[in-house]
């Protein structure tokens, strides 16, 4: 278990503040220090890892070895095209282009710091077999921030919680240090500062300013994800772009108080969506914003995937879904649908379909191309309800690919780089899935080197 470090520890002047604990801060902390500088990170909430820790599905790159391995051969043009379409080519592509380039690098340094993510699923709006996972197929966001942490214990960089940043400090516009609150007021000195602050999808004030239409929504969001990087950075005249493209996950569980995301795995794995008459709507792979829109057309009742044992057992999260209840099972079809309150004789001719069109990869009723590796014919059956929430906030900090933060007038604001989440522009309309934590570990390694290269020069 990770211990947060001792308040009393604090020093009052570091290389560089490293603002949140997720995969980009902790991944910008690791580099940063293997340059020779002495980073601190500080974290608001007592639990460490943001959002990174819900992430479920993988970390997407493109020609990487572990690709080779499994025989897949890809490329970084595909990745960037593919995503570029996904994100309805409103992606900043100074970004995009660093982000698919660099994405094999970060697989390599993820493997030198036995971080391995050896096994491979899709997820939707991607053509190509390049969501990196562990070969345990855990869920990716847990395995990342423990593993990472037990670099940043190793290393011992100094990690406190329960610190709140409130302020970025400037001098003729340069970064000096910051402020931030823990029972007392404290300033810290330094020369740069990461934001690796995350998103604002749990944010009700930002969210009402730029998509009041999301209020009513859940989320998917850690309590802490409220948009406090953008808000520091907006402060001291940093730009923000994309503000109100705000992603729904199309399969959020949300039949209970706490709302759980489905990762678009158990899709890329082969389940299908069926509607309350036991009928596919849509190709389930499609992007986030497609899938989420033919459910909302569906008037408000969500929908269930439904998938067999096979599928499920390759997908280690479902045992945590079944273990909190979100999972009905039935030995067969029939008694699934009967579970699930939907015409048995229906949903049979549904799979009976979607079987044909997996025997034959050809679904001609939705065109679906992916994720067809696996019938539904292994009971017992299984189906989980849900609807869209909000996910994901793909606005945010703008920043250069050198994770530079950028003023109104496109100028780098000395000292302050961006990482993660809390940046925008890399994903234009829609997130693909893989897409985040991708990002977190290319531009948080980015982040670290480019604070070396700008405390050196
Ligand atoms: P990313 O995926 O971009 O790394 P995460 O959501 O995983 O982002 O992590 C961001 C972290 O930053 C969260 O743990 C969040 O609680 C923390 N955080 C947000 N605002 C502040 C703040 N003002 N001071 C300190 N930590 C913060």
């Amino acid at each position: 278990m990770f211990e947060a470090t001792d308040l009393k520890q604090l020093k009052n002047h570091y290389d560089v503040v490293i603002i949140g604990s997720g995969g980009a801060g902790l991944t910008s902390a690791i580099q940063a220090y293997e340059l020779g500088l002495s980073p601190v990170i500080l974290e608001k909430m007592d639990k460490i890892g943001g959002n990174t820790t819900r992430a479920s599905s993988g970390m997407n790159a493109a020609e990487t070895f572990v690709q080779l391995n499994h025989k897949i051969v890809d490329s970084f043009e595909d990745f960037y095209n593919e995503t570029f379409i996904g994100g309805g080519k409103m992606n900043n592509q100074e970004l995009l282009k660093f982000f698919t380039e660099h994405g094999a690098l970060a697989i390599d340094w993820l493997a030198q710091h036995d971080i391995k993510l050896d096994d491979l699923t899709i997820t939707g709006g991607m053509k190509t077999m390049r969501t990196h996972r562990p070969s345990s197929l855990a869920p990716i966001g847990g395995y990342l921030v423990t593993e990472l942490l037990k670099y940043i214990a190793k290393y011992q960089i100094p990690l406190f919680d329960n610190i709140k940043v409130t302020d970025l400090l400037t001098d003729k516009g340069q970064i000096t240090g910051v402020k931030a609150l823990t029972d007392q007021e404290i300033m810290i000195t330094t020369d740069a500062v990461v934001l690796a602050t995350g998103g604002f999808g749990a944010g009700k004030d930002l969210l009402a300013e730029y998509r009041s239409d999301l209020l009513n929504l859940r989320t998917t969001n850690q309590p802490g994800a409220t948009g406090d990087g953008l808000k520091l950075a907006k402060k001291i005249g940093a730009k923000l772009v994309d503000m109100d493209q705000v992603q729904v996950h199309p399969t959020v569980q949300q039949d209970t108080p706490h709302a759980f995301l489905i990762g678009e795995a158990v899709r890329g794995e082969g389940a299908i969506l069926v509607n309350n008459d036991g009928k596919r709507f849509v190709n389930e792979l499609d992007t986030r914003k497609n899938v989420t829109k033919a459910i909302d057309d569906l008037g408000g009742t969500g929908a269930y995937l439904i998938f067999d044992r096979d599928i499920r057992s390759r997908v280690k999260a479902i045992e945590f879904y079944d273990h909190v209840g979100l999972v009905k099972t039935g030995q067969n079809v029939e008694e699934l649908a009967q579970e699930i309150g939907v015409d048995s004789q229906i949903l049979q001719q549904t799979v009976y379909d979607w079987n044909a069109a997996v025997e034959t990869q050809k679904d001609s009723k939705f065109n679906r191309t992916t994720g067809m590796e696996r019938n539904i014919s292994d009971g017992p059956f299984y189906a989980i309800h849900i609807a869209p929430a909000v996910h994901y906030t793909m606005g945010g900090v703008a920043i250069n690919h050198k994770t530079q933060v950028l003023n109104e007038d496109n100028q780098v604001i000395k000292g302050l780089f961006a990482a993660g989440e809390v940046a925008g522009g890399l994903h234009g309309n829609n997130r693909i899935g893989g897409n985040s934590i991708a990002e977190t570990v290319v531009f948080g390694r980015q982040a670290g080197q480019q604070v070396y290269k700008y405390l050196k020069d």
